[in-house]
């Protein structure tokens, strides 16, 4: 495995690879590395020929009052997971590398997608996910990117700029992985502490009742959100920022599903400091 910290190497690289006819897949993420992000770059392995991952935690797309500064990092580890899952080149700049004028002048912003669930928790937070996307996609010229459902909105959003921009990129959506308990996996999982990772198993039993509910023939989406929050509320500890069903992937509101109808039912809820997001994406039968 090759690891580079600079835009010119990365590239000079990339042009070799192009050249000798590879496809190359590519994984970004903000590292502290886990199976979640394993499973996008087993996808890599599986359907391109030289995969490219990405480690950078990107301070554009984090708010003023945000865990930028202490977001988990751990090189030494993800690069062994890396390596381990026969990762081909590991891409690891430093901020002024990315951002040599920070705040960054130019930005690429994606309207309407990113004004509803986390995108209006955290403003700003998608230009700085498009920014960077835009950014490391000009920079590795991927065939295909993979990005995990778990940021299902992020997905969304990122599938719009490529259309809309025309970039010649496919983007390769990929599962939730989650613990055995049913929490998804997460960097941010080990700031909670042993009270805290107990009950936030409560948003997925919560997305799974809805699920039974959508089963048992409701189709009003206020009342899977009303029984949603009913159940999160049972945990003490649990402080909810969103509760929302909006179609997939335009995010937009409905008042009844219809069959056919794809829908996400998105949570965001905080215990202690720590926010979790969670969500399930379910298509609608007759
Ligand atoms: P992050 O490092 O949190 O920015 O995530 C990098 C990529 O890994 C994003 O595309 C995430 O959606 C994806 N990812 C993070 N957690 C999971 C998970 N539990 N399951 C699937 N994909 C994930």
């Amino acid at each position: 495995m090759i690891i580079v910290k600079s835009n010119n190497e990365l590239m000079e690289i990339i042009a070799v690879e192009k050249i000798a006819g590879k496809t190359i897949g590519f994984v970004p993420t903000m590292g502290y590395l886990h199976e979640g992000h394993g499973s996008l770059i087993t996808k890599a392995k599986e359907t391109s020929n030289y995969v490219v991952l990405s480690i950078f935690v990107n301070p554009l797309q984090f708010g003023p009052n945000e865990d930028f500064e202490k977001y988990p990092r751990d090189f030494e580890r993800d690069r062994n997971y890396a390596e381990l899952l026969g990762v081909d080149l590991l891409y690891i700049p430093p901020v002024r590398e990315i951002y040599p004028t920070y705040p960054a002048l130019t930005k690429v912003r994606v309207d309407r997608l990113t004004e509803v669930l986390c995108g209006s928790s955290r403003p700003g937070h998608f230009d700085g996910v498009t920014t960077i996307v835009n950014k490391l996609f000009n920079l590795v010229q991927p065939t295909y990117a993979y990005f995990g459902l778990k940021d299902a909105q992020q997905v969304a959003v990122v599938t719009q700029m490529v259309k809309d921009l025309n970039m010649n990129v496919t983007i390769v959506p990929c599962p939730i992985v989650r613990e055995q308990d049913g929490l998804a996996k997460s960097s941010r999982n080990v700031y909670l502490d042993e009270e805290e990772r107990k009950q936030a198993v409560i948003l997925f039993k919560s997305l799974n009742m809805a699920q039974n509910l959508l089963k048992n023939g409701v189709r009003k989406p206020s009342i899977l959100v009303e029984k949603i929050i009913d159940q999160i509320e049972t945990s003490p500890r649990a402080v909810i920022d969103y509760v929302q069903v909006l179609t997939y992937p335009n995010l937009e509101k409905v008042s009844l599903l219809q069959p056919g109808d794809q829908i996400i039912i998105a949570l965001a809820v905080k215990f202690g400091n720590t926010r979790l997001i969670d969500n399930c994406i379910v298509e609608i039968g007759s």
